[in-house]
């Protein structure tokens, strides 16, 4: 019998075959040169082997170089980076993606996500993620920030889902009727600021079940969407926070510690101006 506790330190396999793993290293804010340098080679030190980026962040020269001093063999590590919203449109979609490219100075890109939903070219930029894939350069394609709606125009016009759609999701936030269609539609969910952005770490009910099993509230927080089957992707630049985050495979939450934390449940999000849902 798998061990419940480190069963979820196995990758989860995309709708297309293609493997990630659960945790990954976000490095949004992770700071400009040494910062993000720093994070990416303590993360790896640390054992992650998934670093989640964005061309928006201008830090993917950064995260390249990283990987780079770090040497591990390219398979051993997957590297997520997005396309931002101002270069939609099929020719730019292909041109952006080369220059994240360079700028990772990679080869291939694991996860490549459209970043928002932006309306006008959503399906034409759609269409070019899926040339992408289909060419072998990106191994997976998916997005970031969308609705059911957004989503489901995708679908219809292509008859391609994406792999991923990269949400904010912590318990405070936690999105059941997008998380239930994309289950339903094959899509993995990836939990961003799956630690509130630090906002909700004194919660009273976070903070008990974190006595109750001896960590930190941070750790209670990935330990919850790793048992909720989302992808993670907590940030840090600090070396032990980093180390603490990762400690998350050798305990579990019992079904009524999970219940007491899915019951937190308010619709809070960390950044209010970044609410896909007003935008058509
Ligand atoms: P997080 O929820 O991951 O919170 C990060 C904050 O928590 C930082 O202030 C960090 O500080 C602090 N922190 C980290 N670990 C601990 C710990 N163990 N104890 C206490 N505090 C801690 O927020 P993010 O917004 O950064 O989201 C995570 C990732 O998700 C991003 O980096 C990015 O990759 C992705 N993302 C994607 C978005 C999208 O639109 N697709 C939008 C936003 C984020 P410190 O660094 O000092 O440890």
């Amino acid at each position: 019998m798998v061990d419940r506790r480190s069963a979820l330190a196995e990758p989860l396999q995309l709708s297309t075959g293609v493997c990630i793993p659960r945790l990954g290293l976000g490095v949004f804010r992770a700071g400009s040169g040494e910062g993000t340098r720093n994070a990416v080679r303590w993360a790896i030190e640390s054992g992650y082997r998934h670093i989640d980026t964005a061309a928006v962040y201008r830090n993917e020269a950064e995260v390249g170089e990283a990987l780079r001093q770090c040497e591990l063999p390219r398979q051993q590590v997957f590297v997520t980076t997005k396309l931002w919203r101002d270069d939609y449109g099929y020719d730019n979609t292909l041109r952006a993606f080369e220059g994240s490219l360079g700028r990772l100075q990679l080869d291939v890109i694991d996860l490549y996500l459209m970043h928002w939903p932006s309306p006008g070219t959503r399906v034409e930029t759609w269409r070019a993620m899926v040339a992408l894939a289909e060419s072998g350069r990106a191994r997976a394609v998916g997005v970031s920030n969308f609705t059911i709606d957004h989503l489901q125009e995708l679908i219809d016009a292509t008859g391609i889902a994406p792999s991923t759609n990269q949400v904010e999701i912590h318990p405070f936030l936690q999105q059941r009727e997008l998380v239930l269609y994309c289950r339903e539609h094959g899509i993995a969910v990836e939990a961003w600021a799956p630690l509130t952005k630090a906002q909700r770490l004194g919660d009273p009910v976070l903070g008990a079940v974190a006595s109750e099993v001896r960590r930190s509230v941070a750790q209670v927080l990935i330990r919850w969407s790793l048992q909720k089957g989302f992808i993670v992707l907590p940030k840090s630049s600090n070396r032990s926070r980093i180390r603490e985050n990762r400690s998350v495979f050798d305990f579990s939450l019992s079904d009524e510690q999970m219940a007491r934390i899915d019951g937190l449940d308010e619709s809070y999000r960390t950044a209010p101006g970044w609410d896909p849902s007003s935008t058509p």
